[in-house]
């Protein structure tokens, strides 16, 4: 059983570029079923309302239920105050099983983590190379499971993706998908220091091809069994943890990001003149 982790579905409104645009599934399809994939984890492209775009892919989902797993994308500002509710909808009604956030929406919120927490859904957060909250998410919120794709960057930036590797050595509840990682050494030295059992196979189709990223992962060499986890195993363990709470949880938004530029003291002026 091969299991891709991370792949996008249904129109963008936006016209950047295909991340906001269009994610068809097409010729992601024909590719993944050539290289053996047997199911795919989908969400969203870039939206401005992740309500709508959450229901096109439910349909998707809806139509191949044998071939789809769907992920609730939110946006951490936008949908403030209405987390839950978004994800009580994907949930319940679509089936959902987990919660996609970007960094180039915002910052992640205490909000999505304490849903994520109620219905102990897995998160994926794309960090954006912001890899210090990765330690607040880990210690702030031990029982969800943060899929943190990348190693921390699409971007490709070196020195974020080391930092991350640490990070993914020391706490239990942070793990990688290989999607789009390009310096294979620092792919090998996650495998090799975190385990196998903190990677998950990803593509981030249908933009990438799922045969060419499953082949990093056969090129790593693992063991039959660590080859399982990170091909299915470990996903779907996250998956099937998924509970609906009895009672509609009681989430308080959160504040508007204190310091969207990062650290405050960064900036902070020192006095000049001593009296
Ligand atoms: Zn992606």
């Amino acid at each position: 059983m091969i299991v891709d982790g991370h792949c996008h579905a249904g129109k963008g409104d936006g016209l950047t570029g295909p991340w906001d645009t269009d994610a068809p599934l097409e010729a992601y399809l024909r590719r993944a079923r050539e290289a053996g994939i047997d199911r795919t984890v989908l969400f969203a492209a870039f939206h401005s309302d992740y309500g709508e775009a959450n229901r096109q892919v439910a349909r998707i989902v809806g139509s191949r239920p044998d071939l789809f797993y769907g992920f609730a994308f939110v946006h951490p500002d936008r949908d403030r105050g209405r987390v839950a509710a978004i994800v009580q909808t994907a949930v319940v009604r679509y089936g959902f099983r987990g919660i996609k956030v970007h960094r180039h929406d915002g910052r992640i919120t205490r909000e999505i983590c304490e849903v994520a927490r109620a219905y102990a859904l897995p998160v994926i957060y794309d960090v954006m190379g912001e890899i210090s909250v990765v330690e607040l998410l880990a210690t702030e919120y031990p029982s969800v499971p943060f899929i943190i794709p990348h190693l921390g960057s699409f971007a490709d930036d070196w020195r974020a993706q080391l930092a991350f590797i640490d990070h993914l050595v020391r706490h239990p509840n942070i793990y990688t998908d290989t999607s789009g990682i390009r310096r294979f050494d620092l792919l090998e030295s996650a495998a090799r220091r975190a385990g196998a059992r903190k990677l998950l196979f990803g593509s981030d189709g249908p933009w990438l091809h799922p045969g060419v990223e499953l082949a990093k992962v056969r090129a790593l060499h693992l063991g039959v069994a660590e080859e399982r986890e990170v091909l299915a195993g470990t996903i779907l363990r996250l998956m099937r943890a998924v509970r609906i709470p009895s009672v509609e949880p009681v989430i308080t938004p959160s504040a508007p990001d204190a310091s969207p530029e990062g650290d405050p003291w960064v900036n902070e002026e020192w006095p000049t003149r001593v009296r």
